[in-house]
């Protein structure tokens, strides 16, 4: 029988930290090219031509950021299908794993759409940088114009401080506070990217892990436990069925995401898959069992984890 502790938790910090340092560095280059412009006599067509280069900030983002979704997302994927193998001891170690390790028909399927998913959300990220600056320089032209008609009215030479520093402050806000999520909170680019990055890569993670001993007739799997401090430690080291089907004493994979409680944006926990629940080592049945009854207790409360964020 496997033991569960040598399976290494998956870890994209180093993809996730790359992804975020593009977009981050993209809004930097966009306020960059906001704070070069000379605002005094900002007209519609020297604001057309820092949109120009907006734009192409934003389309190399895009570029980049669509090749690293169709790098990362399938190597986590396979990252799923190795942790399946150990589960099931068909591979001792993570690099006979990772040899042996090949995408079912249902993971190939499941990875185009996270694939797909992933690239939508974050084009949506760069759409809306893209119409906040919009906005935010159309606004621009018009307050200096009609800051500099008040100033040929008023027969001062210069714009005004307030305006200019107003100005200058909502062309900065722009680039960077521009994601409001589904309930109506505010993130900064940079960490929305960053949880859309974690959160995905642990989805095809998890989904491929399920998908590969689906494929092997495997119903059952155990959480992972790390200590969680938020409303996933209900359900940590507990058995589920990977679906509906199997002895209907366990929670479904569903059941338990739906609720809310574990698996939300953000989450670290996996599932291992176990064929026979009942040959699992003492101790861990033990564990399972008494914390399928605190995470009952949990579920029928129907409260969702507070950093769930859909
Ligand atoms: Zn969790």
């Amino acid at each position: 029988m496997a033991d569960f502790r040598n399976i290494p938790e998956p870890n994209y910090e180093y993809d996730i930290d790359e992804l975020t340092r593009a977009y981050r560095e993209a809004v930097t280059d966009i306020q960059d090219e906001l704070t070069r412009t000379d605002l005094t006599d900002l007209s519609r067509g020297k604001a057309q031509s820092v949109l120009a280069q907006v734009t192409v900030i934003l389309g190399r983002l895009t570029k980049k950021s669509f090749d690293w979704v169709k790098r990362v997302i399938p190597s986590a994927a396979i990252g799923g299908v190795m942790r399946t193998l150990m589960a099931l001891g068909l591979a001792k170690t993570p690099e006979e794993a990772r040899e042996k390790a090949k995408l079912n028909r249902m993971n190939q399927n499941m990875v185009a759409a996270a694939v797909a998913d992933t690239q939508n959300d974050l084009l949506a990220v760069s759409n809306n940088i893209d119409r906040r600056v919009r906005a935010a320089v159309r606004r621009a032209v018009g307050d200096v114009m009609r800051a500099n008609m008040a100033k040929g009215v008023n027969g001062t030479r210069t714009l005004s401080t307030d305006v200019l520093a107003r100005v200058r402050k909502e062309l900065g806000d722009a680039a960077d506070n521009a994601i409001i999520d589904a309930r109506g909170r505010r993130w900064k680019v940079e960490t929305y990217v960053d949880m859309v990055a974690r959160t995905k890569t642990m989805y095809a993670h998890t989904e491929a892990t399920m998908n590969e001993a689906l494929g092997r007739g495997v119903l059952y799997g155990i959480v992972s436990s790390h200590g969680a401090k938020d409303a996933c430690r209900f359900h940590e080291g507990r058995i589920i069925r990977l679906t509906d089907e199997g002895d209907a004493n366990y929670p479904t994979y569903e059941q338990l995401r739906s609720s809310g409680q574990i698996w939300h944006p953000n989450c670290r926990h996996t599932v291992s898959p176990v064929r026979r629940p009942d040959n699992l080592p003492e101790r861990v049945r033990d564990k399972a069992t008494q914390q399928a009854e605190i995470g009952d207790k949990a579920l029928a409360t129907g409260k969702r984890n507070p950093t769930d964020v859909e």
